[in-house]
This record gives structure tokens, C-alpha cells and sequence, in this order.
């Protein structure tokens, strides 16, 4: 177990109720990792953008959220846009890349400052096949004392090629970010060759991925409170602040950290406005 110290065992519970139980989060038959989705995830969010299209604008990030007395002004240095509801979706610790006035309660604001993401690599190695079934190997393991704590099995179904993926958390990932990219393809393929054989050496392609280098997402999976913050604050996670709304995985009551909770939690926030007006 890593970062332990960080975790706030009030969250941690609350979250793993939050999806049924802490084995149900990990389980990949008849748990919350069971489904795949055809495409990629990115799929949804394109189908969804090509619906509301003329509505959105793209590479725009919001600085400003500016409420006056019988509208909201929202926007930055190129675009702004006057508004009567504004609903915030970016995770806690991004929103401080915008600047509320007047000043979000401070209860808000202490949940904004006290929130930090976690840390995830998502790494791929892409085969020209699924060498490891030729051996009857599964592609997939879990390796506690390895840097490369996990792997699966990610070849996508119809294709010829095989992809293992492993997703690489907390202070394993931290000291892997400090590599370049091809220092940590030499470190996972290693691994990758301790248990599946020397075929694993050579993919035709490697590539990692990690939110922590994101600006506006901070990390993964979702964020965490810093101990003794949830329990005191967590009822202003969705609290309306004024006309501003919060949304997003973590404001949800179920499957936090999920995208079920992102869509539940979207579920809420319409019916919260719609109950306003
Ligand atoms: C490697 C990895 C694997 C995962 N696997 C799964 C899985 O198998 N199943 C599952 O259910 N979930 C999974 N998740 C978690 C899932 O991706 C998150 O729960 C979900 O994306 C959270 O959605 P969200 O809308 O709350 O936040 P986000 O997806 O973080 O979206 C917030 C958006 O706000 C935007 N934003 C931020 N700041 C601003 C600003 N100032 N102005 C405008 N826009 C802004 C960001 O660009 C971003 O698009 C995974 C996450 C990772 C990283």
C-alpha cells in the first residue's frame, strides 16, 4: 500500500460504498471494471459533441466566472459570454485556474485547496499479436513488489494486434514520471519479459499516458481530500454556490470517481435547476 498517509480513510469508505464494496471498484467480472466500451471511452464524448455541436466551443478554457446581480459573466481574455446559471464540471483542484467573483463561501473554497488528484500512468505496448496466448498466458498480472504493479490484457477485439496495458499508481507513478518516456518503455517491457517471455521486448509501438501533466484535469483516477477535510466539508461538494453549480464524479453520491458518477451526477445537477426555476 502507497501514499497511505495521504488518504483520508473517511473518503476511502465512503467511496468504496459509494460503488458497493472496495472489491466490487477492482473486480473485472461483475464488478465495476466488467464492461469495456467499443471504441474507446473517448467514443461517448464524441457522439455527445456532435449532438450539442453549435454549442460548444472547443479549446477554451474558462479564467473567469464573474456573478452580477442579474446575470453570470463567463469566459477569458478572448471570449466571454453572459449566462444565468453556470455549472462547474473541471475536478476540484483545477477550479483554481478560475477566478470566481465575488469569492466562492469558504467552505468551497477550503474543499478546492484541500483536494488533490492522484497520480496514474496509463501505459500500452502494442504488439502484432497476443504472443502470451501461444503459451496460454492471459496477458494479465499483478506484481506488488514491482514497479509495474498490474497489467492487462487490452487487445481490442476483432484486431490481429495484442496490447498489454498496465496502469502504474501513487508513488510508482511519481517516480516513473520522472523518466523520459522511452526510460519507462525500457523499465515496463523488462517487466513485461519477466513474465510473459522475450517476445514482450519488442512491440511495434509503446505509449504512456498520464492526467498529473494535464493542466486541467491535475491527475487520476479522481480527486482526494487531504485527512479530516470530507467529513467537516464534504456536504458543500454540491451545494449551489449563488447561480454556480458543481457537477462531476466527485460531487456523486454513487460510483465516485467513475463515469456512471459523472453521468449521475449530471442527473442531478439538471434536476437541481430545473427544481429552481
Ligand atoms: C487511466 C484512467 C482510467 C480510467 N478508467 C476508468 C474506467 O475504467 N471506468 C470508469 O468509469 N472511469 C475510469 N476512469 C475515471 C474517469 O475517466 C473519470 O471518473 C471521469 O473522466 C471524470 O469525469 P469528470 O467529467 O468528472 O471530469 P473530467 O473527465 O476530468 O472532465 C473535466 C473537464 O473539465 C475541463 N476543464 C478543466 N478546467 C477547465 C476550465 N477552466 N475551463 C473549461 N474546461 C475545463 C477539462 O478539460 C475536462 O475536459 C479512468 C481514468 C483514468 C485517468
Amino acid at each position: 500500500m502507497q501514499n497511505v498517509k495521504n488518504v483520508s480513510l473517511f473518503q476511502a469508505l465512503v467511496n468504496a460504498k459509494a460503488t458497493g464494496s472496495l472489491k466490487q471498484t477492482e473486480k473485472v467480472e461483475d464488478g465495476a471494471l466488467s464492461d469495456r466500451i467499443s471504441g474507446g471511452a473517448q467514443g461517448i464524448s464524441n457522439y455527445i459533441y456532435n449532438l450539442v455541436k453549435d454549442a460548444v466551443k472547443l479549446n477554451c478554457p474558462v479564467s473567469f466566472v464573474t456573478q452580477l446581480e442579474s446575470y453570470i459573466l463567463i469566459g477569458n481574455d478572448d471570449l466571454s459570454v453572459k449566462t444565468k446559471k453556470v455549472i462547474v464540471t473541471a475536478p476540484l483542484p483545477v477550479v483554481k485556474n478560475i477566478k470566481f467573483t465575488p469569492e466562492l463561501p469558504i467552505e468551497k473554497q477550503t474543499l478546492i485547496n484541500s483536494m488533490e488528484m492522484g497520480t496514474v500512468i496509463k501505459c500500452n505496448a502494442i504488439y502484432d499479436r497476443p504472443f502470451w496466448e501461444e503459451t496460454g498466458l492471459s496477458g494479465s498480472m499483478v506484481c506488488l513488489d514491482e514497479i509495474v504493479e498490474l497489467s492487462v490484457d487490452n487487445s481490442v477485439p476483432g484486431s490481429d494486434r495484442g496490447i498489454i496495458t498496465s496502469l502504474i499508481h501513487a508513488n510508482r507513478a511519481k517516480e516513473l514520471l520522472q523518466l523520459s518516456e522511452h526510460e519507462r518503455k525500457e523499465i515496463l517491457l523488462k517487466a513485461y519479459a519477466n513474465i510473459f517471455g522475450e517476445k514482450a521486448l519488442n512491440p511495434i509501438m509503446y505509449i504512456d499516458y498520464s492526467f498529473t501533466n494535464n493542466p486541467w484535469i491535475g491527475g487520476a483516477y479522481s480527486g482526494l481530500f487531504k485527512n479530516g477535510i470530507y467529513s467537516k466539508y464534504g456536504k458543500y461538494l454540491t451545494k449551489p454556490s449563488g447561480n454556480i453549480h458543481w457537477a462531476g464524479t466527485e460531487t456523486s453520491t454513487l460510483f465516485k470517481g467513475f463515469m456512471e458518477g459523472v453521468v449521475l451526477s449530471g442527473e442531478r445537477v439538471a434536476k437541481e435547476i430545473l427544481n429552481q426555476n
